[in-house]
């Protein structure tokens, strides 16, 4: 074994490690080991020296000094390694060796421990890596014109760029700045630094290497020195652009619903404990504050009796319970005391994180009077005898009481939608129906009687008024009728009328009807010169029939005979019971012949005629025509002149005056 002593430099002076080898042909054994050696690896000299490297330090096979050792030995040639000594994970005992071959053949290893630097450089690279991977891009700046970077993290190609881009200075910070907002970013920048602040957070638009702009939140921190110049600054940054686009529509969306809640006439709410918005509409609807209602439970505005009920269902929605859309009519008490009738619909939202009811409401209070009201005034219609209808204002039935559906036998369906030409009889002509059209539709009303069918086909008259009714802008939007059924005052009427006019045995006209027949007759004959014939006829010898066969017989013929005329004269002539068995017939244009041989042909057909009476019947004829100056009287007075002739000079024939 040789001596350490044999190389000349004193290595426990040195600061450097060193240890001194031997091969002794199988292992290296460790002859001398300095002082920082011996405090690097925390080992005694007088432990090792003798000892071979492999036992003192198992690893080095593995991590490759032991072969450096063994080729230095046989080359002589100095390497250098760097190498770990421990497997330990903990310790890994980095060393930067110099091997080199001692002129005595001893191997000297010379070796500084660089484990420190070696983990440093490993954290920073985890770091960096962690960083890479995180959507944290880290920027250094330099205070210099235009911030040049002098670190940025590899993930800034996130925006397209790479690191080199700003490393190289080809691109400074301000260059990705979007323009817009650079002039913002660098005040706030100036402002900050000025006031000493350590850290500061600026949200701005970045242009990547695409063009595309991203929302940035950046947070800077200044680095100072002892005196406080700034030496640069460290920043991060994140692109929000993705949350500030959501964070822009929420804002739009909520300024959007402020917009219309703001501007509604419709009641709109939240509430949570208590009301936490209230639009205007709500606070004049039931005349408290927007402040006041904040303070509010909602439940406590509600009518005493359903408070309960209300305050359970608040709770059951806030709770966040599966709680269906509720929509009803609630009786709230406004400030003034005063109850408001509010037609209600609620939903559950999500309100700042918690469940709320999100309410809209319209006061019906006025409403709901009116419909109070106009319920009653339904039910007197409902239950008068009048007949009543309603359309809109192009005549379709929008309306019908009961006393209409009952009298016209029609049901609501054939009749709501319908015009009211359901019911129209042919009885009134199309003149008649336009004027009352007219009449209605130029906003009068109309009064008159009007001649209906019933759905069995009976006509009925009804006396009716129709109204129209005006909107605020006096146009017509409804028409209004009522209507009493008079059929049966017509009837009666008619039935007097009859009586009047109509001899009851025979059925033509009376003396009455007749003087008024001659009378019209007359005017015309004075005003036109339309003139006229009368032909008056007694029955000879009648008493001998009543004599014979008795007065039912009698009248039996007076009816026969009536009948007999009637059928054989224009339907533009009138044939009147003048009296007893004497009768008058007016007939219009007739001259002297034509009277004469109207008289003389009703003569023959009546001689001729079988009235079951044995002998013939026969009738005496005076005839006359209307004259310039006639009166009623002088016409008369002639045709009975004229019959009287008849009479005179037998019988059974015609004389005219
Ligand atoms: P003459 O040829 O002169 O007319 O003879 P006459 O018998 O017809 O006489 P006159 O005209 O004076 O008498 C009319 C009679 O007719 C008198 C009356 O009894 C009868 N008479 C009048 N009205 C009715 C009636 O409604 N029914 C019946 N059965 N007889 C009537
Ligand atoms: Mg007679
Ligand atoms: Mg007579």
């Amino acid at each position: 074994m040789k001596k350490s002593n044999l190389y000349e430099i004193p290595i426990d002076s040195l600061m450097i490690n060193i240890i001194v080898y031997e091969w002794d042909g199988d292992n290296f054994i460790i002859i001398d080991l300095n002082t920082s050696a011996q405090k690097t690896e925390d080992l005694k000299k007088e432990l090792v020296v003798g000892k071979s490297l492999y036992k003192i330090f198992p690893s080095v096979k593995k991590f490759g000094l032991y072969d450096v050792l063994k080729r230095v030995y046989k080359t002589g040639t100095k390497e250098i390694l760097n190498t770990r000594l421990y497997e330990d994970k903990r310790i890994k005992g980095w060393r930067k060796n110099e091997v080199i071959k001692l002129k005595n053949g001893n191997i000297m290893a010379i070796y500084q421990d660089f484990t420190k630097e070696e983990e440093l450089k490993e954290m920073l690279d985890r770091v960096n890596n962690f960083i890479d991977s995180s959507q944290t891009i880290v920027f250094i700046w330099h205070t210099g014109e235009g911030w040049p970077v002098e670190y940025v993290s590899n993930n800034i190609t996130d925006f397209g760029y790479s690191k080199d881009d700003f490393l190289s200075l080809k691109l400074k910070y301000k260059d990705i700045i979007h323009k817009d907002d650079l002039q913002n970013v660098i005040n706030e920048v100036k402002e900050y630094t000025k006031n000493k602040n350590d850290k500061f957070i600026q949200v701005y638009r970045i242009i990547t290497a695409d063009g595309s702009i991203r929302w940035v939140d950046d947070r800077t921190t200044i680095e100072r020195d002892s005196d406080g110049n700034v030496i640069n600054y460290l920043g991060t940054i994140i692109d929000i652009t993705e949350q500030k686009e959501i964070e822009d529509k929420l804002k739009e969306s909520e300024e959007q619903f402020r917009a219309i809640a703001e501007n509604s006439l419709m009641g709109i709410f939240i509430y949570q404990d208590t009301f936490v918005y209230v639009n205007p509409a709500i606070t004049e609807m039931i005349g408290y504050s927007a402040e006041e209602l904040y303070k509010i439970k909602p439940w406590e505005i509600a009518e005493e009796k359903i408070k309960t009920v209300f305050k359970s269902n608040i709770k059951r929605r806030l709770s966040g319970e599966k709680y269906p859309k509720a929509y009803n009519d609630i009786k709230i008490i406004a400030k003034n005391g005063k109850p408001r009738i509010a037609r209600l619909m609620t939903e559950t939202i999500k309100y700042k994180g918690k469940f709320a009811g999100l309410g809209t409401t319209v006061d019906i209070t006025d409403i709901k009077n009116t419909q109070y009201k106009l319920k009653m005034l339904a039910q007197a219609i409902e239950q008068t005898d009048e007949m009543m209808l309603i359309t809109d204002k192009n005549g379709i039935i929008t309306y019908v009481n009961d006393a209409y559906i009952i009298n016209s036998g029609y049901k609501h369906n054939e009749l709501i939608g319908k015009t009211p030409r359901v019911v129209k009889s042919d009885m009134q002509d199309d003149k008649f129906y336009k004027k009352l059209w007219d009449t209605i539709s130029s906003g009068c009303t109309y009064t008159n009687i009007l001649i209906n069918r019933r759905k069995n086909k009976e006509l009925y008259h009804e006396e009716i008024t129709i109204t129209p009714i005006f909107d605020e802008d006096k146009d017509i939007i409804s028409y209004v009728a009522t209507a009493k059924d008079i059929s049966l005052r017509v009837e009666m009427e008619e039935e007097l009328n009859k009586r009047a006019n109509i001899d009851s045995l025979t059925g033509i006209y009376n003396r009455y009807r007749g003087n008024e027949i001659i009378d019209i007759q007359l005017d015309k004959y004075h005003r036109y010169n339309t003139n006229f014939a009368i032909l008056m006829f007694d029955i000879d010898y009648f008493k001998n029939i009543n004599d014979t066969f008795g007065h039912d017989i009698g009248d039996l013929v007076l009816k026969k005979l009536t009948k007999l005329i009637f059928i054989h004269m224009r339907k533009s002539d009138s044939l009147i019971r003048w009296g007893g068995e004497e009768f008058i017939i007016v007939s219009e244009h007739l001259n002297e012949n034509k009277a004469i041989n109207l008289a003389q042909k009703l003569r023959e057909i009546v001689v001729s005629y079988d009235f079951e009476i044995d002998s013939n019947l026969t009738l005496s004829f005076g005839v006359t025509v209307t004259k310039a100056d006639d009166t009623k009287k002088s016409l008369l007075k002639r045709v009975d002149d004229a019959l009287y002739q008849a009479k005179d000079s037998g019988r059974n024939c015609v004389k005219y005056i």
